[in-house]
């Protein structure tokens, strides 16, 4: 099963709600995210629906360190040999296939996924762009959700991850991974730069980004800055500099 959300841009909807992307360029494919491990199948029946040949794949990008989007990575990498950009605080957890950071295993919800460890070649901090089959992408920093969480702009299209979805709701807040309310707060800001382009979220349907749906998610952010002493969420250090 996929969908074509503009031409050369495919989404993969997975049985979970989530989506990953590939876009065809004039030299090979690019990909976004890969899910958890266990949607491999699905995704390579939907890439073959789709007409596109994973062999083909010459760049990965990770959006953010989830396992339901990064936790098959190292498996589509090891099969398919490409090199993965993520930002250098998803790197290591990656790599290492952290159980905690990438949310792999939350036995309070009874989750316990497999994350295959997966090499990062390009550990960028946003700013960077990569050139494939002359195409641009341009990495843009934005945590928030997770604090080594980027946007990938190409043309028309914004990968957000978790920062945003069609009906305004924000990515999942936990200290695990790094979730800060005022960076998000920033992130959703920046965002308003690229209004009427078409979003791609790592979950549900893709929409063009609008006021209305940054000013939703910045009052949904806006219940998890601490008043007082409240979670006293340190803040990391500012990658902007
Ligand atoms: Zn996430």
């Amino acid at each position: 099963m996929f969908k074509e959300v503009c031409p050369n841009v495919f989404q993969f909807p997975r049985p979970d709600g989530g989506a990953v992307y590939v876009v065809r360029t004039g030299d090979g494919l690019v990909l976004f995210d890969s899910g958890f491990l266990k949607h491999r199948d699905l995704f390579l029946e939907g890439m073959r629906q789709a007409g596109l040949d994973p062999k083909d794949i010459r760049l990965g990008f990770i959006t953010h360190v989830h396992c339901d989007h990064a936790g098959g990575m190292g498996w589509w990498v090891r099969q398919f040999v490409f090199p993965v950009v993520a930002h250098q605080q998803t790197a290591g957890p990656v790599e290492t296939a952290d159980p905690v950071i990438t949310a792999a295993r939350m036995p309070y919800i009874g989750m316990d996924e497999e994350f295959v460890p997966c090499p990062v070649e390009h550990r960028v901090h946003g700013g960077e762009t990569f050139r494939v089959g002359g195409r641009e992408f341009h990495i843009i920093y934005a945590p928030g959700h997770a604090v080594g969480s980027i946007h990938i702009l190409s043309e028309n299209v914004l990968v957000v991850g978790d920062t945003l979805f069609a009906d305004g709701g924000i990515g999942w807040m936990d200290v695990h991974w790094g979730s800060h309310p005022e960076d998000y707060v920033e992130t959703l800001e920046r965002m308003r730069a690229h209004r009427g382009l078409l979003v791609l979220p790592g979950h549900g349907e893709c929409f063009v980004l609008d006021d209305a749906r940054i000013d939703k998610g910045k009052e949904i952010v806006s219940f998890y800055i601490p008043s007082g002493h409240g979670l006293g969420l340190p803040r990391a250090p500012s990658h902007y500099a």
